[in-house]
């Protein structure tokens, strides 16, 4: 699939829900892989919940050997990942039944192709993957930096 660079391709207003069908499918395999993939993940991290011994086993030396707590910690961290994109997945995968995909979530607005092909699961525009606490203020309130005086080092 090359897309012909354009001498004749006029630029479509509606070509964006085109490129998305067309880039649908393979969206949609994408989501599918992962989906099974943190599945897995989500099921072999339950599995590993640490049996738990009543006395600590200890090694010749007599030190108690117990399950180092920085592990748990990040089983425990790639778990809680693992589970909320199961859920994003899952719900991008609804939005393509009902033919939503590729809009937000929350306000409607229709995400980049680029942003949904570099990440399938996205299911809310930038503006609304803002934290909570940010949404005080008005979305186009972007960061404007201050214009920095550029010192140009042609002092002569
Ligand atoms: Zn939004």
């Amino acid at each position: 699939m090359v897309r012909s660079a354009g001498v004749s391709a006029p630029t479509i207003p509606a070509g964006r829900a085109d490129d998305l069908a067309s880039r649908l499918p393979v969206l949609r395999a994408a989501l599918e892989r992962q989906r099974d993939f943190r599945r897995e993940q989500v099921t072999q991290v339950d599995l590993h919940q640490p049996t738990r011994t009543p006395s600590a086993t200890k090694d010749a030396a007599g030190r108690a050997q117990e399950p180092t707590p920085a592990l748990c910690e990040i089983e425990a961290l790639v778990a809680a990942g693992a589970r909320r994109a199961l859920t994003d997945i899952e719900l991008a995968l609804a939005q393509m039944r009902t033919g939503r995909y590729g809009c937000c979530r929350r306000c409607g607005t229709g995400i980049p192709l680029a942003v949904l092909e570099a990440i399938p699961k996205t299911t809310l525009c930038l503006a609304c993957q803002q934290p909570a606490e940010h949404n005080a203020l008005p979305a186009h309130t972007a960061l404007r930096a201050p214009r920095r005086a550029e010192r140009s080092s042609a002092a002569r």
